[in-house]
């Protein structure tokens, strides 16, 4: 009953939520169907809200597996017409979901690049040839210590080199151990 009146608004809201990942086995568009679970079932009360809601495969969601051999229901071409299309519509979202994700990373990377620059410089922390290797390092260490203290670290190591407490040429090792050292939550 209330499971029907999921709208497809607030499914892709969870699909969303949750990065077009089941939350059982881990999988993505294309390889799986995704739908929507309550995490406590309708059955038991309850809700339609966010909060009760989970990505889930169709496999996952209807114990494919627990199924026993012999009851796999006939080919449905009307079902099956319905999932090429539920396919296609959600691995279209989840191409723009990874494109968001991925312009959010690059915004961030450029924060910290631009706490380098903006000590009146040139742009100190990458080579030209190890750029696009820095920045997906860089990205590592906004997911493990968050983007303010990537920032902060990036500042301090500009303000090394500056002051030349810190030669030019070690100023990414600098960099690189200031994160590690907040990673393991030293300063
Ligand atoms: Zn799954």
């Amino acid at each position: 009953m209330a499971r029907r009146t999921i709208s497809n608004s607030v499914r892709f809201k969870v699909f969303d939520r949750d990065g077009f990942t089941c939350g059982y086995c881990g999988r993505t568009p294309p390889s799986v169907v995704l739908e929507v679970d309550h995490v406590t079932p309708v059955s038991a009360g309850g809700g339609n809200g966010m909060s009760n809601l989970l990505t889930a495969c169709f496999e996952c969601n209807n114990g494919k597996a627990a199924r026993a051999l012999g009851t796999v229901p006939p080919l449905d071409y009307r079902g099956l017409a319905n999932e090429t299309k539920q396919r296609a519509e959600q691995l279209a979202a989840y191409r723009g979901y990874l494109e968001r994700l991925h312009e959010q990373n690059e915004e961030a990377v450029d924060m910290v690049s631009l706490a380098y620059w903006s000590h009146d410089g040139p742009n100190l922390i990458f080579s030209h040839e190890n750029a696009s290797r820095e920045r997906s390092q860089i990205l590592i260490f906004i997911g493990r210590i968050g983007l303010e203290a990537a920032v902060d670290c990036a500042q301090v190591s500009a303000n090394a080199v500056m002051s030349g407490y810190v030669q030019k040429k070690y100023q990414w090792r600098y960099f690189c151990g200031c994160m590690w050292k907040r990673a393991r939550g030293e300063r």
